[in-house]
C-alpha cells in the first residue's frame, strides 16, 4: 500500500488528512509540533495500525534533517506540506518584523527544507508526488482585495517553491503541485468559511489520486480546478 507523509496533523486539515488516508488503507506518517495539542491525532494512531506519528516543529531545520534520517529507506508516495500559519489578519499598520519572519519561516523556508530532505524518499516511491498547501491568497494575479501581507507573501513564496520543484525533479518523474484546499472551517479558516474539512480533504485526495505528469507545476483547487499563479 502507498505511503503518505503529512506535516501539522494535530488539528484542522492535517488531522482530517490522516483520518481519511488511514481509512483508505494507506500507510500514514504524520507529524505534530506539540504533544499537548495532539491528543486526537494520537487517539487515531492508537486506533489505526497504519498511522505513525512523529514530533516535528517544521521551523527546526535540524529536526527536519533528523526525521529524514529516521525515515531513510522508506519510500514516500505522497508528501503533503500542510503545516502553516497566518499572523496579522488585516493590512498596513498591523504587522511587525518578528511575526512576518515567523510566517515566512514556517510557510516558505520549512517546506523548502522538507522537500530538500525528502526528495529522495519521494523519488524512490511509485507515485512520486509532492503537494504544497498553497492558497488563492498567494495568487498574485488574483489579488484584488489586498491585506494579509505576510500570509500572501508566504503562500506566493510556497507557490514559487512548488513550481521550482516541478522543474528540478522532473528528471526523477516527481510531480510537484501547489493546492488550494478551499476556504475551510478550521482554526485558521474560521467558522464563517465555505466548506468543512471532510469535503476539502476528500476533494484533495481525489485530485492527488488522479494527478499525472501534465499537472506538475500547477496550482490546483480541492475540486481540481487550475488557478492562476
Ligand atoms: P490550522 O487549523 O491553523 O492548523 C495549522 C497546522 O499547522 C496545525 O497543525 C499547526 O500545529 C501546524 N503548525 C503551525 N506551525 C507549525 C510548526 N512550526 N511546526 C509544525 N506544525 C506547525 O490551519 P488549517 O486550516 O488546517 O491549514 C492547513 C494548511 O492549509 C496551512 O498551510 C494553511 O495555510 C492552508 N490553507 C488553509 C485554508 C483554510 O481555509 N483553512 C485555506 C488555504 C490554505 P500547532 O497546533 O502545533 O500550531
Amino acid at each position: 500500500m502507498a505511503t503518505v507523509l503529512i506535516t501539522g496533523v494535530n488539528r484542522g486539515l492535517g488531522l482530517e488528512f490522516i483520518r481519511q488516508y488511514a481509512e483508505a488503507g494507506w500507510t500514514v506518517i504524520g507529524t505534530y509540533r506539540d504533544p499537548d495539542t495532539a491528543k486526537e491525532a494520537k487517539a487515531l494512531e492508537t486506533a489505526n495500525a497504519n498511522i505513525t506519528l512523529y514530533r516535528l516543529d517544521v521551523s527546526d531545520a535540524e529536526a527536519i534533517a533528523a526525521l529524514a534520517d529516521t525515515l531513510q529507506g522508506i519510500a514516500i508516495d505522497v508528501l503533503i506540506l500542510n503545516a502553516g500559519v497566518m499572523a496579522e489578519r488585516t493590512g498596513l499598520g498591523t504587522f511587525n518584523a518578528e511575526d512576518f519572519q515567523r510566517v515566512m519561516n514556517i510557510n516558505v523556508v520549512a517546506p523548502a527544507l522538507l522537500i530538500q530532505a525528502f526528495a529522495e524518499h519521494v523519488a524512490a516511491s511509485e507515485r512520486k508526488i509532492i503537494v504544497g498547501m498553497g492558497s488563492t491568497l498567494g495568487s498574485i494575479g488574483g489579488n484584488t482585495s489586498g491585506g494579509l501581507y505576510s500570509y500572501r507573501s508566504s503562500k506566493a513564496g510556497l507557490h514559487a517553491i512548488m513550481r521550482t520543484t516541478s522543474v528540478d525533479l522532473k528528471d526523477k518523474d516527481v510531480i510537484a503541485i501547489a493546492m488550494h484546499p478551499g476556504w475551510v472551517v478550521t482554526d485558521m479558516g474560521g467558522d464563517g468559511a465555505d466548506i468543512q474539512t471532510e469535503e476539502s480533504i476528500a476533494g484533495m485526495i481525489s485530485v492527488i489520486d488522479n494527478l499525472t505528469s501534465k499537472d506538475s507545476g500547477r496550482l490546483l483547487t480541492y475540486a481540481g480546478k487550475e488557478l492562476p499563479w
